[in-house]
């Protein structure tokens, strides 16, 4: 009986329950377990798309206590506080973008941990992002104060990979091999896990393999993967190398539709060394950036069936204004150099979620915490701009209509959780879904 009317409330809204004859002699349990059952907020109709379990298809998604109650078809929009009409919209998992520089703040003048990375809150949720890893901006001397200034205190959330550099990328240190200590970052990782995903050597410019060695030997201590920015290409330690021999399985090579890459032969067939390091397990990350990304090297790749594992947008001041914009954007690009939705969202959620050992992200499995992604699919003439000022002319972008962040909405372009001003009687605020109208006094 208990589990009959734990189904029922599900399903039926809470009116209908206590008027069925047969409950009338439990009125008084069934109104409790009503309210309790009672969804806050719910996606209805949209075409949900969730790469971890495999389901594309037209679905409801119901949200309760911050947590996803059920994800199934047709249920009643008299269970839910709130409704949304999902209709013509693609609901998926927020996005995860495990390649951004967020360590904003700190006063340092052209550094990737000072005046060249971005607040999160103030970018992430307009792109439907509800997760980021910052890629090393700080180190392991600076992440406290990272975590302290920014971490801490974001609505987005933020793990982050250690920089090897004990400064992280301050534009001062990183040549500077003396701060590469794989035992200080090691430890630091350890002291925060729930933050600390890994560990990042970036813009590295001698010949040695210092950097890419010390990296890998703090992943080695702490049991944790590092991403690799392999700064400026050398022929002492070639890339082949890196991914071939030094990279272990789960280590990803961030920024891999670069031009420095070796990828194509001369007859314009990607070479077979990159499907091999990728089939052992090393991980190709995008990492668009300001100078990251061509379509000369992307565009037959792909087509070719060389796909980077993860997209990601190397999100900072200039690249978010010049071709890389912001993570639907990049994705926008995969969708019209060819790839298939399914899979573009699959690279954007529930792959750089496992790339980072969070698999609880990038999932909309019942349980898990409503991080989730509304996205329009818009037809028309679009154009998409490279790292060197190619121009890609193409006919489908995504837009992100709404971000919801551990079942709070903080992005909705069109206002479709709102409703025509004429009927509004009083503020509207909720606080069970609303995280963008403060309450009022
Ligand atoms: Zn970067």
């Amino acid at each position: 009986m208990m589990r009959l009317l734990a189904n029922l409330s599900l399903t039926r809204p809470c009116v209908s329950l206590v008027n069925r004859g047969f409950l009338l002699s439990v009125l008084v349990f069934p109104l409790s377990l009503c309210a309790q059952e009672k969804y806050d907020l719910l996606l209805k109709g949209g075409e949900l798309i969730d790469p971890q379990s495999g389901a594309h298809a037209v679905m409801d998604v119901a949200i309760r206590d911050h947590k996803i109650a059920a994800v199934r078809n047709a249920i009643p929009t008299s269970a839910a506080g709130k409704v949304i009409n999902a209709t013509g919209l693609i609901v998926t998992p927020g996005l995860v973008d495990i390649h951004t520089h967020v360590y904003a703040g700190t006063g340092l003048r052209g550094a990737y941990d000072g005046d060249n990375s971005v607040y999160p809150d103030g970018f992430t949720f307009r792109s439907c992002v509800t997760t980021v890893a910052d890629a090393g901006s700080s180190g392991w001397k600076n992440f406290p104060d990272f975590q302290d200034r920014v971490i801490g205190r974001a609505k987005t959330r933020v793990l982050a990979f250690l920089n090897i550099v004990g400064a992280g990328m301050d534009g001062k240190h990183e040549q500077d091999i003396s701060e590469m200590d794989p035992a200080a970052a090691a430890a630091m990782a350890k002291k925060y896990p729930e933050v600390i995903v890994g560990f990042k050597t970036a813009h590295f410019e001698a010949p040695e393999w210092t950097a890419v060695d010390r990296a890998l030997e703090a992943g080695k201590l702490a049991n944790l993967p590092i991403m690799v920015d392999f700064g400026v290409f050398r022929p002492e330690r070639p890339y082949e190398e890196l991914v071939s021999r030094k990279l272990r399985p789960g280590d990803i090579s961030t920024h891999n539709y670069i031009d420095y890459i070796p990828m194509l032969d001369a007859n314009g067939k990607v070479r077979s060394y990159l499907f091999e390091a990728q089939k052992r397990g090393v991980i190709f990350d995008v990492g668009h950036g300001g100078g990251s990304f061509v379509f000369n090297q992307a565009a037959p790749a792909v087509q070719q069936g060389f796909v980077a594992n993860s997209i990601s947008t190397d999100l900072h001041v200039d690249s978010m204004n010049a071709g890389m914009k912001d993570l639907t954007n990049v994705m926008s690009k995969f969708l019209n150099m060819g790839m298939a939705l399914p899979d573009v969202i699959l690279r954007s959620t529930w792959n750089p979620a496992k790339e980072i050992h969070h698999e609880e992200l990038g999932t909309l499995s019942v349980g898990s915490a409503a991080d989730i992604a509304l996205l329009r699919l818009e037809k028309g003439n679009f154009g998409f701009v490279d790292s060197l000022g190619g121009r890609l002319d193409g006919h489908e972008k995504l837009v992100c209509e709404m971000t919801v962040r551990n079942g709070m909405i903080l992005w909705d372009l069109n206002g479709l959780s709102r409703i025509p001003w004429q009927q509004r009687t009083r503020h509207e605020a909720d606080p069970k879904w609303d995280g963008l109208l403060p309450a009022r006094r």
